[in-house]
């Protein structure tokens, strides 16, 4: 805990991004927060009696960021699946392995995955989680988000059981009793299940379950081999589509699902990184624009990718931007003007989670009555912070995680001069380095370096009618 406790803070003289509905920047603005709250976003504020002064000059201020979907447990594993596919992820975590996990493994996955949101600059992350297989797991998932000064929500899964299983046990019902209240803005609770298009639609059971929770459902929604078109249409049908629901990648699905997705409200969580990676189909964000349905951001998994939307909104951009150019080429013809700006991914980034989460009332921009929910990006160190001309260029194709130098959640400072506070990372340290520990021994050495290392398939190398005949052309690096 800062020594900022109570005390109003003053971030002075920054160039501020406010996400506010016309978007509204201001040079050398300031944003008072008094208590938890943003009180005041102008220029040459006064600063109260007591107030903490946060000295923003060269830097820029935007709202937290949100991820609006990341199996946060699966941080434990950090980097483990880099070279996956989604069929090897699939083998690993809902086949084979995935039932290792013990809560303290959950645990030590959501504490890591929570600290890193934080020093990101990410303020509300929505943990999809997925390994929940028994009611201690879900207690150890949110001991973790509880223990970390970020906002957060829990979506409660279970890959080991069918939607209709799990939903349906007195222990769910007991944990969600115990655990989650309604109008909690620091943990919010959604319900995380995926739709098979089996036409018997036995998710229909968890779907009434929500509805008597009245929680938000999110669901992988067209991920190629696994959900399709079938799942919209069975919700739709069945009434089960509502502005509140996230559909997670939306990737491989018809002009038909669009529709049924934009005409009941909801929205999509991209997770560009991920769709690029590892196979769910093509990062959707053109099709989006083609049906106006809203857009927010996820980083999906740390056992491929970082917990960091900085990528998510490079990546984003550029996905976007590479398919527009390669459908035009397709054509004979050239892009000569980009549909997607920065502008648009700074705001998926804050905006497009707040809103996605039914949050936007609480978050996602700075105005007074928000909840103070703040990032600086400011670094005198180094030669990538000026000049600052585009503020939102800025900040997804220049700015980086090490950038971030005060993170506020809820007003309390989490990050300052780009460090963590009051944070105990040894203790997160410990933790994670216990589990990878236990899933070496449960699974055996072979085994886990087997799965860190999936086979390559052949390169067949191109013959090449230039190739001098005495020089030994190629390396070995494309051959097994
Ligand atoms: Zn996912």
């Amino acid at each position: 805990m800062s020594d900022t406790d109570d005390r109003p803070v003053l971030f002075r003289n920054g160039l501020v991004l406010t996400m506010d509905d016309a978007h509204t920047i201001l040079q050398g603005g300031d944003v008072l927060v008094t208590g938890d709250r943003i009180t005041e976003v102008g220029v040459s504020l006064t600063a109260p009696e007591q107030a903490v002064e946060i000295d923003a000059t060269g830097g820029i201020i935007m709202p937290g960021m949100i991820d609006t979907h990341r199996h946060m447990w699966q941080t434990a594993m950090r980097a483990y699946g880099a070279d996956w596919t989604l069929t090897q992820y699939f083998v690993w975590y809902y086949l084979e392995s995935g039932k290792l996990f013990r809560p303290e493994d959950i645990y030590a996955g959501n504490l890591l995955s929570a600290i890193e949101s934080l020093e990101a600059g990410v303020t509300t992350t929505v943990d999809w989680s997925h390994g929940l297989q028994t009611p201690q797991h879900a207690d150890a998932a949110v001991d973790a988000l509880e223990a970390v000064p970020g906002r957060f929500v829990l979506g409660y899964g279970n890959i080991q059981q069918g939607p209709w299983e799990w939903s349906a046990s007195d222990g769910f019902r007991d944990f969600v009793n115990r655990r989650i209240s309604a109008g909690n803005d620091m943990l919010g609770f959604q319900m995380a299940f995926d739709v098979t298009g089996d036409p018997a639609f036995p998710e229909k059971a968890a779907f009434e379950v929500a509805r008597e929770l009245d929680v938000p459902v999110t669901t992988h929604a067209g991920v190629w081999g696994a959900t399709n078109d079938d799942g919209i249409r069975l919700m739709h049908e069945n009434g089960f589509m509502t502005p509140r629901n996230i559909y997670v990648h939306a990737a491989t699905l018809t002009h038909d699902s669009y529709h049924r997705i934009a005409a009941t409200g909801g929205s999509v969580s991209l997770a560009t990184e991920s769709e690029q990676s590892a196979g769910q189909g093509y990062p959707t964000s053109h099709a989006l624009r083609e049906h106006d349905i809203p857009i927010s951001l996820s980083m999906d998994t740390s056992v491929w990718w970082s917990g960091d939307l900085f990528s998510a909104m490079r990546t984003t951009l550029g996905a976007d931007r590479s398919r527009v150019h390669l459908d035009a080429h397709a054509r004979g013809d050239t892009v000569t003007q980009h549909y997607l700006r920065a502008e648009h991914v700074v705001d998926w980034a804050t905006r497009g989670g707040s809103k996605a989460l039914g949050m936007d009332a609480a978050v996602g921009s700075l105005e007074a009555g928000k909840k103070a929910d703040i990032v600086l990006i400011k670094n005198d160190d180094s030669p990538v912070m000026f000049p600052l001309l585009n503020p939102y260029g800025h900040v997804a194709f220049q700015a980086q995680r090490g950038d971030v130098d005060t993170v506020m959640v809820n007003g309390r400072i989490v990050k300052r001069d780009r460090k963590l506070v009051g944070v105990d990372l040894p203790a997160a340290r410990r933790d994670v380095e216990a589990t990878v520990d236990y899933l070496i021994g449960a699974m055996g050495r072979e085994a886990w370096e087997k799965g860190m290392y999936p086979d390559i398939p052949e390169t067949k190398i191109q013959e090449n009618p230039y190739t001098y005949t005495d020089w030994d052309s190629g390396s070995a690096q494309w051959k097994q």
